[in-house]
């Protein structure tokens, strides 16, 4: 069992006693985790799972055989995602689904997607060690980072059918293989692509635990949130242009420099982003200064623009100020600009019966005061929500830090989000 480092650690006190125990054993979460993260291309040096890679299949057969030692069925489907279900649960009935990714970024951390695999897991080892049968469908999505074929979230958006056998064809890893021919081998079947696909009707609800990769939950000292929205994002490609000259011999007065504009810009965003409230960002992350000398003043410069907010409404708001202010520094600037939008995705919010029996599956657990938040990074769940009841369990990242081979999230919080998992699984109601 063990829950109790955690609750001490947090000054949770007082568990009430349940009316079956769940026995998440900590041991094995750990376990797990530090055997997945063997299964790396860079050993001692991160985490890097490309998808289809030698050490993806190893992580992927490690999960299989736990399963198996768990009292589980489970396939491959034809876009390359593995699916468990306990023995005794047809495959056509519904229930909960919940899992995550195992490919990672090149370097990358050994707990961003592993242990949204491993608590659902844990949890039919725990559910069978108690001698119940959990209505719960673990899913391992195929390719979530979208660093081997170019494309984030590959295997849910195939499978929910957003991605077709054509489009699939057309991504490739970089040895060149595309993704149909590269999956062959791990259980991609491409003449059933389209067909063998999700049925929202046999799903009950999806819940995703992740880590926050934020710095939140840890600098709140909480074991846990319940994201009850998925930040929307628009993104922009902006070209600003002025004069390039003479870094000597032209005043600052008679400058038109298209770095400096940028940089108000930037100035600028803040305060946006600040004044939009709800957690709102922006970032100029992206930029291409030219000439980029060190005795010239930057005539043009390209640059990118990455928005996000939690709220849908907030979208259009902040895209009329980010045009408003390029447009006033420009014009004040004595500068030209070209600004497009290149991505435009809604914010998505998560249902609010599985959020609320999340908040109560952590209350009944002892877990008080479970703060909600916000995702502001894409998951799988953010594809499935348009289809089934969505929601996610985010555990704390030290210091927030994530896609980097020093992220870190205690087991003890972990075990929590699997205890918290389990009770909301536990049988098939959704209020
Ligand atoms: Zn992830």
């Amino acid at each position: 069992m063990g829950l109790q480092p955690m609750l001490s650690a947090h000054g949770l006190k007082g568990r009430v006693t349940l009316e079956f125990q769940v026995p998440v054993n900590e041991e094995r979460i750990e376990q797990d985790i530090q055997t997945i993260a063997t299964f790396t291309e860079t050993p001692g040096n991160g985490a890097s799972r490309p998808t289809f890679s030698k050490s993806w299949r190893a992580a992927r057969d490690y999960i299989v055989k736990e399963l198996e030692s768990a009292g589980c069925k489970w396939k491959v489907d034809a876009c390359g995602n593995l699916h468990a279900r306990p023995n005794a649960i047809a495959w056509d009935s519904s229930t909960w689904v919940s899992g995550s990714h195992i490919d990672s970024v090149p370097n990358g951390g050994n707990f961003d997607g592993v242990v949204g695999c491993v608590a659902p897991l844990e949890v039919f080892r725990a559910a069978k060690e108690d001698q119940k049968v959990v209505p719960l469908e673990l899913i391992t999505w195929a390719e979530e980072e979208g660093t081997t074929f170019s494309l984030g979230m590959l295997g849910s958006r195939a499978w929910t059918g957003s991605l077709s056998r054509d489009q699939l064809a057309s991504l490739r890893n970089a040895q060149g293989q595309n993704y149909l021919d590269a999956g062959a081998q791990h259980g991609v079947v491409p003449d059933k692509i389209g067909v063998d696909k999700i049925k929202p009707t046999s799903i009950i609800g999806l819940i995703e635990v992740h880590v926050e990769q934020g710095p939140g939950l840890w600098n709140d000292k909480k074991p846990a949130g319940i994201v009850n929205a998925i930040a929307g994002r628009r993104q922009y490609s902006c070209v600003i242009t002025g004069v390039a000259n003479h870094a000597g011999s032209t005043s600052m007065r008679d400058r038109r420099d298209a770095l400096a504009g940028m940089s108000e810009i930037l100035l600028e965003f803040e305060k946006l982003a600040e004044h939009l409230g709800h957690r709102t960002v922006i970032t100029i992350g992206q930029l291409f200064p030219k000439p980029n000398a060190i005795n010239v003043i930057n005539g043009e410069v390209t640059f990118t623009v990455d928005f996000r907010t939690p709220v849908t409404e907030v979208l259009p708001a902040g895209d009329k100020g980010i045009h408003k202010i390029v447009e006033d520094v420009c014009a004040h600037r004595h500068l030209i600009y070209a600004l497009d939008v290149t991505e435009s995705l809604p914010a998505i919010e998560m249902d609010a019966r599985v959020c609320n029996r999340l908040a109560k599956a952590a209350d009944k657990i002892g877990l008080k005061q479970i703060p909600q938040t916000i995702s502001g990074a894409l998951h799988d769940a953010a594809i499935l929500a348009p289809l089934v009841p969505t929601a996610m369990l985010f555990v704390p990242s030290r210091d927030g830090i994530s896609h980097n081979s020093d992220e870190f999230s205690r087991i003890e919080d972990i075990a929590a989000a699997t205890e918290i998992l389990a009770e909301a699984v536990r049988d098939r109601r959704i209020e």
